[in-house]
């Protein structure tokens, strides 16, 4: 009798440790915080010598940059292949023609809940275009905090930087998306003084996918830079033979020492990758195994030769143009102008748009510079 009863005690007692042993499991970490079937799917989209990105998740979209002008139809068109009719997320990360200018394509086929830009004005013809767009749906244009946070779906954003220095690259928003245990780093044309002044914040940067700053020019994506961020794969959208040298030898090589994967849209066109919470994966829509690494240390000299003789090319190009105006002797410069460092600041004004917008506002160019 005595033993029975010490039977079904045991058989409780097993019970009770099983049933508590199932709910441990059961408990989801804190950390996973993406459903099991849910999926963040970020496309790097092939514009050439552009930006922009567009991050779905559990049925909610935000584009990231848009283009060039010229780019509005694609832009359009792929809205309407994924039939996104409504955007929750706009965002332009600065002010540059290359990033902002065919947003309007995209806002003629979607409405926008949320817009967000570094700035709410802007003189160029570009800004004004997309500020239109924006508003045709009812919405303003707002800069975002630093540090602000809004969910995407179950995908987390936070604004790790706006507005950092006054240059229009470094006005550039630089957002941080988590999902599950991945996470991926939007940097528009942020330089190294940005990036700088995010290190100092001492924010969470580890990232699994890093968007390569400004088309991997030199002067983003710094050793320390990498080495906070740490990602696994980069994405540098660029266009092929660009007059820019980009993505630059220094920028590769930097990669290649952080044994960073690395993916180019002048090479491999549409980038696109999907995260289940715990790896990411990469499809391309061309030329799977390209040689993304092949210009580093490959003729830098020849290269730089071939550089300065394409300049004039590069300056007849106005595409996204950045000049500094000098609002007393009315000549326009190109930022790094000598010139530029002497000028008074009260006379100094930045501007973001084409050459010819900037003569027809009465502006001639600087005879050192020859913008
Ligand atoms: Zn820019
Ligand atoms: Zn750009």
């Amino acid at each position: 009798m005595k033993e029975e009863r010490n039977k079904t005690w045991l058989r409780k007692l097993v019970l009770i440790a099983l049933c508590l042993t199932l709910t441990v499991v059961s408990v989801p970490c804190p950390a996973q915080a993406a459903a099991s079937d849910s999926k963040l799917e970020v496309t790097f989209l092939d514009l050439g010598q552009a930006d922009a990105a567009l991050i779905q998740c559990d049925g909610h979209s935000m584009l990231i940059d848009g283009g060039n002008a010229a780019d509005s139809s694609k832009m359009y068109t792929v809205m309407k292949n994924r039939k996104i009719t409504e955007l929750d997320y706009v965002i332009g990360t600065h002010a540059h023609e290359d990033h902002i200018g065919g947003l309007a394509g995209a806002l003629n086929y979607a409405s926008v809940k949320t817009a967000y830009a570094p700035v709410t004005t802007c003189d160029s013809k570009a800004f004004q275009n997309f500020r239109k767009a924006v508003e045709k749906h009812g919405v303003s244009l707002t800069v975002p905090q630093k540090d602000e946070t809004f969910s995407l779906g179950s995908a987390e954003c936070k604004i790790l930087a706006v507005n950092s220095e006054s240059d229009t690259n470094n006005t550039s928003i630089v957002l941080r998306i988590t999902f599950g245990d991945t996470s991926f780093l939007f940097t528009g044309d942020a330089e190294r003084e940005t990036e700088q002044a995010i290190l100092s914040g001492k924010q969470d940067i580890q990232s699994t996918v890093l968007k390569v700053g400004h088309h991997g020019s030199e002067s983003s994506t710094g050793y320390l830079w990498l080495r906070e961020v740490m990602p696994k794969y980069a994405v540098i959208s660029v266009g092929k033979d660009n007059s820019y040298g980009h993505p630059t030898d220094e920028v590769l090589s930097r990669l290649r020492d952080a044994e960073v994967t690395t993916f180019r849209t002048d090479m491999q066109g549409d980038i696109s990758c999907v995260s289940d919470g715990k790896t990411v994966e990469f499809t391309v829509s061309r030329n799977k195994d390209a040689d993304v690494f092949a210009s580093v240390g490959s003729n830098s000299t020849q290269r730089a030769a071939e550089n300065n003789a394409t300049e004039p090319a590069a300056k007849s190009e106005s595409v996204g143009q950045n000049y500094v105006l000098n609002t007393n002797t009315k000549k326009f410069h190109i930022p790094t102008c000598r010139s530029v460092k002497q000028m008074k600041d009260k006379n100094k004004k930045d501007f973001c748009g084409s050459r010819e917008e900037v003569i027809a506002k009465g502006y001639s160019p600087c005879k050192i510079c020859n913008p």
